[in-house]
């Protein structure tokens, strides 16, 4: 496996692995026929059409919390509008990101004009370090505007409080990637969705709550929603025309009749995917001195990751269960500043703890219908490896 191959595209419903790294559960395709063939009969497809608007609003109240819910056509034009909106009136300026996540968001903060500065993560957690967040704000002081958080691997990061204190201190806005954390909760039992100054998720067809491409900003500040959902909307408001920045980030209704039918059976397949990153646990506890990251079992769970002893030892694993047909892979390998877009960015002195994790970190399937296989196999090859 080379280190790019976390850039391939999802080989959804590929046979070319017995177990795919990820396989969605969609609503059936007669049921998707149903509701495409009333959106033709209503002949409204799109801009704000009534399943958008009850799809919205059932997002809002599944993460609950007083936030609202704006949808997107996806998470990355969600990211860059969300932004636009809480950035762009500055001129070119620094925004904090994690080396150790999904080169959407370090894009995003490109299309708006800013450079991300890069920070390190924390060893336990793998959450944006706070310690490196302040060595960046001591460099790099108010070229600074500010700051986005990512909740790694959509768990709930548990110094979320810390990083919305930090934020008011320097006074610039905490725009929060959540991507695949729709479902995921925090320590204290809110659930993601309801931090920063507004959180972001995606409904990629590999996110585990999927509705093939989508996503949605959600916040508790009424205006800012208003300004994000013109912002998807050319930047129209009321009825002055383009007011603000804005792009076309709209949510079909396909997708957002898509998104309604997963809603009501998402908490089931949520405690399936529990259930297989548990039983991760227990056989990794087992068998090899690894860990997974702090309150990965109360997330959406988009796939197992654990830390395994050494780079050799996660090598190892990789090419054992690929050769036996089970799909693992390793996220984010490489991180944003080994990324050729990303190598002369500005970052903190040491990224020391993303360089070593990226080399050690194992990530496993646990769609829903995950076969028993996928656990044999998976403890076959840490226990021909332990160490
Ligand atoms: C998937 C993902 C995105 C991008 O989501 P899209 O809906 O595909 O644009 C952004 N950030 C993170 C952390 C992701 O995992």
């Amino acid at each position: 496996m080379s280190q790019h191959d976390s850039f391939e595209k999802p080989q959804i419903g590929s046979d070319l692995f017995d177990v795919p790294f990820i396989r969605p559960e969609f609503p059936r395709g007669e049921d998707v026929a149903t509701d495409m063939n009333e959106i033709v009969q209503s002949n409204w497809f799109t801009n704000f059409g009534p399943r958008e608007r009850e799809f919205r609003g059932e997002v809002a109240e599944y993460v609950g919390g007083d936030s609202v819910a704006v949808t997107f056509a996806n998470a990355t034009l969600a990211l860059t509008v969300a932004l636009a909106q809480l950035t762009g009136s500055h001129a070119r300026g620094y925004v904090i990101a994690p080396s150790f996540t999904f080169a959407a968001g370090p894009q995003a903060i490109r299309w708006v004009g800013h450079e991300p500065i890069l920070i390190d993560i924390d060893e336990r957690t793998l959450q944006p370090s706070l310690t490196s967040a302040r060595e960046a704000f001591e460099r790099f002081g108010d070229q600074i505007v500010g700051i986005l958080y990512c909740n790694t691997f959509g768990i709930g990061g548990d110094s979320v409080a810390a990083w919305e204190s930090m934020a008011r201190q320097f006074g610039v806005p905490l725009i929060i990637d959540s991507a695949a954390g729709f479902g995921s909760e925090y320590s204290l039992g809110d659930k993601v969705g309801t931090r920063g100054d507004c959180e972001i998720f995606s409904f990629h067809a590999t996110k585990p709550f999927a509705i093939g491409e989508g996503g949605a900003a959600l916040t508790r500040d009424r205006s800012l929603a208003a300004r994000l959902s013109a912002g998807s909307n050319f930047g129209f408001m009321d009825h002055a025309g383009a007011s603000i920045p804005g792009t076309n980030g709209k949510l079909q209704e396909i997708n957002a009749a898509i998104g309604i039918r997963q809603l009501q059976t998402f908490d089931i397949a949520l405690e399936a995917r529990r259930r297989h990153l548990q039983r991760y646990h227990d056989l990794i506890s087992r068998n090899v001195d690894g860990y997974f990251p702090r309150n990965d079992l109360l997330s959406s769970v988009c796939f197992a990751s654990v830390v395994l002893p050494s780079a050799s030892v996660r090598d190892a694993v990789l090419s054992e269960l690929h050769s036996c047909g089970v799909e693992a892979r390793a996220y984010y390998s490489p991180p944003i500043h080994l990324q050729p877009a990303f190598t002369e960015t500005p970052r903190v002195d040491s990224l020391g703890v993303t360089e070593s994790v990226y080399t050690r970190i194992l990530s496993l399937p646990v769609f829903p219908s995950l076969p028993e296989s996928a656990f044999e196999r998976v403890e076959e090859a840490v226990q021909r490896h332990p160490a």
